[in-house]
């Protein structure tokens, strides 16, 4: 019964950190930085690796140059102008003949008083 080293435990993490170093990689190089780098980085020291990334600088974001946004004086609030009164509290379900004037029906095709084809 003696001790041997047991490589299973080994490989089982380095394949674990392999993995796990794709995540502070990935988030590093989307923000411009070496995404190699951070792969080693993450695959020795995960976890500072992966909040170093998170916490980082987005360095593809060019530094724009602040806007300064001119206040504008402001304008006097616009003064209330009521709506219109309506002239028709409904359209008229009736319509005048455009010949005759006579009153038709809104949906008449002809008109009753002079029979000329009803326009719309
Ligand atoms: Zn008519």
């Amino acid at each position: 019964m003696g001790y041997y080293f047991d490589p299973t435990g080994l490989i089982v993490g380095f394949v674990i950190a392999f993995g796990l170093a794709f995540i502070p990689s990935t988030i590093a190089k989307r923000k411009g930085a070496s995404g190699v780098g951070f792969w080693f980085f993450g695959f020795f020291l995960f976890l500072i690796a992966l909040i170093v990334a998170i916490a980082m600088k987005d360095r593809t974001v060019q530094q724009q140059p602040q806007v300064v946004v001119v206040q504008q004086p402001q304008a006097p609030p616009p003064r209330y102008v009521p709506p219109p009164p309506p002239r028709q509290k409904a359209p008229s379900p009736k319509k005048n003949c455009a010949y005759c004037g006579s009153l038709m029906a809104h949906d008449a095709e002809v008109c009753n008083g002079c029979g000329a084809k009803a326009t719309r």
